[in-house]
């Protein structure tokens, strides 16, 4: 096979730093051309005779889809760090590479997390409402007050490349108290940071000014965070979410807000994306965000090579460097 017989499909279009890398190896490309995602039909139709799928966080990709581009087919690329919207285990049977975009965005992500940290402790969207309402008529010593994250406590659940990142912004940017929970401690970002271990979330909950989650979506990460586990957080507490929608019970999430079971909340990504749950939108006390954590130009682009690149090295014949065993 040379390089001028190799099919790329790519389900919508990514930055043009990963598309000039596959161009430049002579691969023939058939991106989706419409800016929405692809349906399943389109993606059985035109996975058909590719050598790799592209893909996004918002393709299912199932064994049909596997199979509708099998013989040819040898490697999905996800172009996230998550990839539960994929079938690995059918991947697998299939003898199908999957690979994902792991570390490139970590910064960002963590960036993002931090911004909704600031903007719903400092009430900043509230506070754009309200002075493009015109409300704005006189400062006032108790006017919008929010709350300071120097010294408090933030609690961090998965404290792997993305946690780890919010921790060290929290310790060394904000002189936070930092949390954790994971199923495998992390005594070196212990020792360097002060970070605690806290092996069960329901001990966690109750110490934090501030939970942030950064777990990748299984079905043990699932509404991880219910009824429950709110009713543990403090009544001050803000909860953020940076990782996947269905991790957390969404609306429970907007009873929770409503009620005061805690103070605020800050999400970018939603249960049923991209779907919102309504009452969500009625509240005052929460920020959304869609999805776009891991949104500046230069992480898509980096992204953007990542994906290329685990591509040709899969169609070369050498291990990429991002597979999911
Ligand atoms: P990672 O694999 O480095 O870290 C995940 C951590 O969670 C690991 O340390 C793991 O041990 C821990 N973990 C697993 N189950 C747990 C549980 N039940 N309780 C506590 N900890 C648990 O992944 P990462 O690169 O840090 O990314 C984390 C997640 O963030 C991804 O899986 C993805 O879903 C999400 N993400 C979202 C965006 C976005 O745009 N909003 C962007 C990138 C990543």
């Amino acid at each position: 096979m040379t390089s001028q017989n190799v099919k790329i499909y790519i389900t919508r279009k990514i930055p043009e730093a990963g598309i000039k890398l596959l161009q430049e190896k002579g691969y023939e490309l058939n991106i989706q051309p419409e800016d929405r995602p692809a349906t399943k039909e389109e993606i059985i139709k035109d996975v058909k005779g590719a050598d790799a799928l592209l893909c996004l966080l918002t393709d299912k990709i199932d064994a049909e889809i596997m199979d509708a581009g099998l013989p040819t087919l040898k490697i999905i690329t996800n172009y996230a760090v998550g990839f539960d919207n994929v079938d690995v285990e059918a991947a697998k049977q299939r003898n199908i590479i999957i690979t994902n975009t792991p570390g490139v965005l970590t910064n960002t992500v963590a960036e993002h997390t931090f911004t909704l940290m600031l903007a719903i402790s400092h009430r900043i969207a509230e506070a754009d409402r309200f002075s493009r309402a015109g409300k704005y008529k006189a400062w006032g010593p108790e006017l919008l007050l929010g709350n300071d994250l120097s010294g408090k406590t933030l609690g961090v659940i998965g404290l792997g490349r993305i946690g780890s990142r919010v921790a060290f912004h929290a310790v060394k940017g904000f002189e936070m108290k930092v949390l954790y929970t994971d199923p495998k401690p992390n005594s070196e970002f212990e020792k360097e940071y002060g970070a605690v271990y806290v092996q069960n979330l329901d001990d966690l909950l109750p110490q934090c000014d501030y939970i942030s989650i950064h777990v990748p979506l299984l079905d043990s990460t699932h509404h991880l965070i219910n009824e429950a586990a709110l009713k543990l957080m403090k009544p001050t507490a803000y909860l953020i979410n940076t990782s996947r929608g269905p991790i957390v019970d969404e609306k429970i999430l907007a009873v929770a807000l409503e009620k005061g079971w805690i103070k605020g909340a800050a999400i970018d990504v939603f249960e049923f994306e991209p779907e919102i749950t309504p009452e969500l939108k009625e509240l005052d006390n929460i920020i959304l965000t869609p999805h776009i954590a891991s949104a500046t130009e230069e992480t898509r682009s980096k992204m953007a090579e990542l994906a290329a690149t685990n591509i040709i090295e899969a169609l070369e014949g050498r291990v990429p460097p991002n597979v999911i065993k």
